[in-house]
Protein backbone atom coordinates (compact mmCIF):
# COMPACT_ATOMS: atom_id res chain seq x y z
CA UNK A 1 0.00 0.00 0.00
CA UNK A 2 1.27 3.49 -0.75
CA UNK A 3 2.75 5.45 2.16
CA UNK A 4 2.98 2.28 4.53
CA UNK A 5 6.58 1.93 5.71
CA UNK A 6 5.91 -1.35 6.89
CA UNK A 7 5.23 -2.26 3.37
CA UNK A 8 8.50 -0.31 2.39
CA UNK A 9 10.13 -2.68 5.30
CA UNK A 10 8.67 -6.00 4.37
CA UNK A 11 9.35 -5.72 0.73
CA UNK A 12 12.94 -4.88 1.42
CA UNK A 13 12.29 -1.07 -0.27
CA UNK A 14 13.68 0.12 3.17
CA UNK A 15 16.16 -1.71 4.68
CA UNK A 16 16.14 -3.56 8.19
CA UNK A 17 17.45 -5.26 10.68
CA UNK A 18 15.86 -8.42 9.03
CA UNK A 19 16.43 -12.12 11.47
CA UNK A 20 14.25 -14.10 9.15
CA UNK A 21 12.48 -13.82 6.21
CA UNK A 22 10.20 -16.22 3.79
CA UNK A 23 7.58 -15.54 1.09
CA UNK A 24 5.34 -14.11 2.84
CA UNK A 25 7.20 -12.39 6.09
CA UNK A 26 10.20 -10.42 7.10
CA UNK A 27 10.73 -10.35 10.47
CA UNK A 28 12.87 -7.39 11.65
CA UNK A 29 14.12 -5.89 14.61
CA UNK A 30 12.19 -3.23 16.56
CA UNK A 31 13.82 0.50 16.00
CA UNK A 32 12.48 0.94 20.14
CA UNK A 33 12.70 -2.19 21.62
CA UNK A 34 11.04 -3.01 24.94
CA UNK A 35 13.74 -5.42 25.41
CA UNK A 36 17.01 -6.84 23.88
CA UNK A 37 15.86 -8.67 20.39
CA UNK A 38 12.09 -7.00 20.17
CA UNK A 39 11.22 -7.98 16.92
CA UNK A 40 7.85 -7.30 14.87
CA UNK A 41 6.76 -10.46 12.14
CA UNK A 42 5.57 -8.36 9.17
CA UNK A 43 3.02 -10.27 6.36
CA UNK A 44 4.60 -8.91 2.91
CA UNK A 45 1.06 -8.35 1.85
CA UNK A 46 -0.97 -5.47 3.48
CA UNK A 47 -3.48 -6.08 5.89
CA UNK A 48 -4.35 -2.80 8.43
CA UNK A 49 -5.03 -5.00 11.81
CA UNK A 50 -6.34 -8.29 12.99
CA UNK A 51 -10.22 -7.49 11.64
CA UNK A 52 -8.47 -7.40 7.65
CA UNK A 53 -5.98 -10.01 7.96
CA UNK A 54 -7.03 -13.54 6.42
CA UNK A 55 -6.79 -16.81 8.80
CA UNK A 56 -4.90 -18.19 7.00
CA UNK A 57 -2.22 -15.43 7.08
CA UNK A 58 -2.79 -14.96 10.77
CA UNK A 59 -1.92 -18.40 11.78
CA UNK A 60 1.36 -18.06 9.25
CA UNK A 61 2.28 -14.98 11.48
CA UNK A 62 1.54 -16.86 14.98
CA UNK A 63 4.26 -19.53 13.32
CA UNK A 64 7.05 -17.57 12.20
CA UNK A 65 6.60 -15.83 15.52
CA UNK A 66 7.25 -19.17 17.68
CA UNK A 67 10.04 -19.93 15.41
CA UNK A 68 11.57 -16.83 15.79
CA UNK A 69 10.51 -17.00 19.54
CA UNK A 70 12.62 -20.63 20.15
CA UNK A 71 15.33 -19.21 17.88
CA UNK A 72 15.81 -16.41 20.90
CA UNK A 73 15.34 -18.74 23.75
CA UNK A 74 18.24 -20.44 22.44
CA UNK A 75 20.65 -17.66 20.86
CA UNK A 76 19.47 -14.18 23.69
CA UNK A 77 18.93 -16.81 26.70
CA UNK A 78 15.45 -14.85 27.70
CA UNK A 79 13.88 -16.13 30.90
CA UNK A 80 10.46 -15.52 28.87
CA UNK A 81 8.77 -13.92 26.29
CA UNK A 82 5.30 -12.44 25.23
CA UNK A 83 3.61 -12.06 21.80
CA UNK A 84 1.97 -8.82 21.64
CA UNK A 85 -0.24 -7.84 18.87
CA UNK A 86 -2.31 -4.39 19.16
CA UNK A 87 -5.20 -3.40 16.85
CA UNK A 88 -6.66 -0.06 17.03
CA UNK A 89 -5.22 3.82 18.47
CA UNK A 90 -7.06 2.62 21.54
CA UNK A 91 -5.25 -0.98 21.87
CA UNK A 92 -1.95 0.98 20.95
CA UNK A 93 -1.58 0.33 17.58
CA UNK A 94 0.48 3.73 15.86
CA UNK A 95 1.64 1.39 12.68
CA UNK A 96 -1.78 0.68 10.34
CA UNK A 97 -0.15 -2.83 9.26
CA UNK A 98 -0.66 -6.03 10.53
CA UNK A 99 2.63 -6.42 13.06
CA UNK A 100 3.38 -9.04 15.67
CA UNK A 101 5.29 -8.05 18.48
CA UNK A 102 7.98 -11.24 19.94
CA UNK A 103 9.42 -9.69 23.22
CA UNK A 104 12.13 -11.61 24.97
CA UNK A 105 11.42 -11.27 28.74
CA UNK A 106 14.70 -11.45 30.99
CA UNK A 107 14.21 -11.41 34.80
CA UNK A 108 14.19 -7.77 36.22
CA UNK A 109 13.98 -6.05 33.20
CA UNK A 110 11.56 -3.54 34.17
CA UNK A 111 9.23 -3.68 31.66
CA UNK A 112 5.26 -3.52 32.08
CA UNK A 113 3.52 -5.06 29.17
CA UNK A 114 0.75 -7.03 31.17
CA UNK A 115 -2.28 -5.39 32.15
CA UNK A 116 -3.67 -4.07 35.84
CA UNK A 117 -6.39 -6.49 36.49
CA UNK A 118 -9.91 -5.06 37.28
CA UNK A 119 -12.71 -6.48 39.67
CA UNK A 120 -16.03 -7.46 37.93
CA UNK A 121 -18.82 -8.76 39.89
CA UNK A 122 -20.05 -12.11 39.07
CA UNK A 123 -23.48 -10.51 37.56
CA UNK A 124 -21.13 -7.92 35.70
CA UNK A 125 -19.42 -10.59 34.04
CA UNK A 126 -22.34 -12.13 33.05
CA UNK A 127 -23.80 -9.66 31.99
CA UNK A 128 -20.46 -8.98 29.79
CA UNK A 129 -20.89 -12.28 28.55
CA UNK A 130 -24.43 -12.14 27.58
CA UNK A 131 -23.23 -8.81 25.78
CA UNK A 132 -20.52 -10.29 23.78
CA UNK A 133 -23.18 -13.37 22.63
CA UNK A 134 -26.16 -11.48 21.75
CA UNK A 135 -26.61 -11.63 18.14
P1 LIG B 1 2.35 -0.78 17.53
O1 LIG B 1 2.34 0.23 18.64
O2 LIG B 1 1.70 -0.24 16.26
O3 LIG B 1 1.83 -2.12 17.92
O4 LIG B 1 3.88 -1.02 17.22
C1 LIG B 1 4.62 -0.33 16.28
C2 LIG B 1 6.08 -0.66 16.55
O5 LIG B 1 6.82 -0.38 15.40
C3 LIG B 1 6.68 0.15 17.70
O6 LIG B 1 7.21 -0.76 18.67
C4 LIG B 1 7.77 0.98 17.03
O7 LIG B 1 8.93 1.08 17.82
C5 LIG B 1 8.04 0.19 15.76
N1 LIG B 1 8.42 1.00 14.61
C6 LIG B 1 7.80 2.12 14.16
N2 LIG B 1 8.40 2.55 13.02
C7 LIG B 1 9.39 1.66 12.76
C8 LIG B 1 10.37 1.58 11.71
O8 LIG B 1 10.45 2.40 10.79
N3 LIG B 1 11.23 0.53 11.77
C9 LIG B 1 11.19 -0.40 12.77
N4 LIG B 1 12.09 -1.40 12.72
N5 LIG B 1 10.30 -0.35 13.78
C10 LIG B 1 9.42 0.67 13.77
ZN1 LIG C 1 1.45 -1.86 4.69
Amino acid sequence: MDGCIFCKIASGEIPSNTIYEDDDFRVILDLGPATKGHALVLPKAHYADLFEIPEETLAGAAAVGKKVAATMKKTLGCDGLNLVQNNGEAAGQTVMHFHLHVIPRYKNDGQHILWKPTSPTPEELVAIRDEILKG
